[in-house]
């Protein structure tokens, strides 16, 4: 039975476990300093499984030992972006607790492919590979996934197209910086523009950009959970399952689309090595532009964080 080892048993970490829990056969630890907290929640994920048919085994704890012999390590653990809070702020916070757990992770599961969910993600994904000393295929981060499914959501939503009907990604790095592929994108096999007109397609863009930042107004406090995890997800079964499946995922990039030395949101096609490839799509100038223009704010800040790679 694959292991999958979650660190940080909060909303998302526990959001997560569950849902894997119910779709594999899975042993899964999830790892939390509120010792609890992970003992408590694995015990009712546990025990949400009699009438699911799923084999899987949850335990919980605040034992980074736990991550041994896993084959996939989710890292959640840390801080959401709070109200007055810049990014650089959250940065600081998250990247000593991201470093601490990566560090345990090379030591205690040395052949793991390491999935980074933390924000500042493309920061917190390098940090991780850094920290870990892995090599950069093993180490990638999640955001597009959660991008295009709510792209895919406002498509439906605002402009009534079939989810099964629509081929699209979201590239690039969370928010502002995020890069729909607009141009590049199909709705049963014609390009956007041909479906919707330009008013709506935008519409659509700037409501998935404020995707994560609607639902923080919403709850008032914490950020959205529910997708998230089955995003996380979608990419945890890709790799354990050693599918090959393309998914817009944060992987180091070494030369294509230009960018090189930082984590960013391409597709990459998993498996149980981790990013097996990342694909090159012929995309549009408009695109090609987005996605460079995130890849130099993300340089940049990745270049004042001053990791040391293990
Ligand atoms: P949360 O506060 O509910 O959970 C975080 C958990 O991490 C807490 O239980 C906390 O005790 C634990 N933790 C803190 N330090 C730890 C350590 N050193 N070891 C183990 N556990 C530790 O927050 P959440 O809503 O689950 O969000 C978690 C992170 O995921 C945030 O940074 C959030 O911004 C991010 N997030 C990213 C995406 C994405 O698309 N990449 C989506 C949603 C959330």
């Amino acid at each position: 039975m694959d292991r999958v080892t979650i660190f940080g048993a909060g909303h998302v970490g526990a959001t997560t476990a569950f849902y894997l829990a119910i779709s594999a056969g899975l042993e899964i630890a999830m790892v939390d300093i509120e010792a609890g907290k992970a003992r408590g929640l694995a015990m009712d994920i546990e025990q949400a499984l009699p009438f699911t048919g799923s084999s899987s085994h949850i335990e919980g704890g605040p034992d980074y030992g736990l991550v041994e012999g896993s084959d996939l390590v989710v890292v959640t653990a840390g801080f959401a972006r709070m109200p007055g809070m810049s990014r650089t702020d959250l940065t600081q916070r998250n990247a000593p607790i991201i470093s601490d757990i990566c560090r345990e992770v090379a030591k205690k599961a040395p052949e793991a492919v390491l999935l980074v969910v933390t924000n500042p993600l493309d920061e917190m994904t390098y940090v991780a590979w850094q920290a870990s000393g892995f090599e950069h295929s093993r180490v990638m981060g999640m955001a597009g996934v959660l991008d295009t499914s709510r792209f895919v959501y406002f498509l439906h939503r605002l402009a009534g197209l079939e989810p099964r009907d629509v081929n699209t990604m979201v590239l690039g790095s969370h928010g502002d910086e995020m890069a729909p592929l607009v141009d590049w994108s199909k709705a049963a096999d014609r390009p956007l523009s041909e479906v919707l007109e330009a008013d709506a397609l935008a519409g659509v863009v700037q409501r998935t950009r404020d995707g994560g930042a609607e639902i923080v107004g919403h709850l008032g406090a914490g950020s959205a959970y529910y997708a998230p995890a089955v995003s996380i997800s979608t990419m945890a079964l890709a790799i354990l399952g050693d599918t090959g499946r393309v998914l817009p995922v944060s992987a180091y990039l070494s030369g294509q689309y230009g960018v090189e030395g930082i984590f960013l949101g391409v597709p990459a096609a998993l498996g149980r090595e981790g990013v097996r490839e990342i694909l090159e799509l012929p995309l549009s100038e408009q695109e090609l532009a987005g996605l460079q223009d995130a890849a130099s704010r993300v340089s940049r800040r990745v270049s004042g964080l001053g990791a040391d790679r293990r």
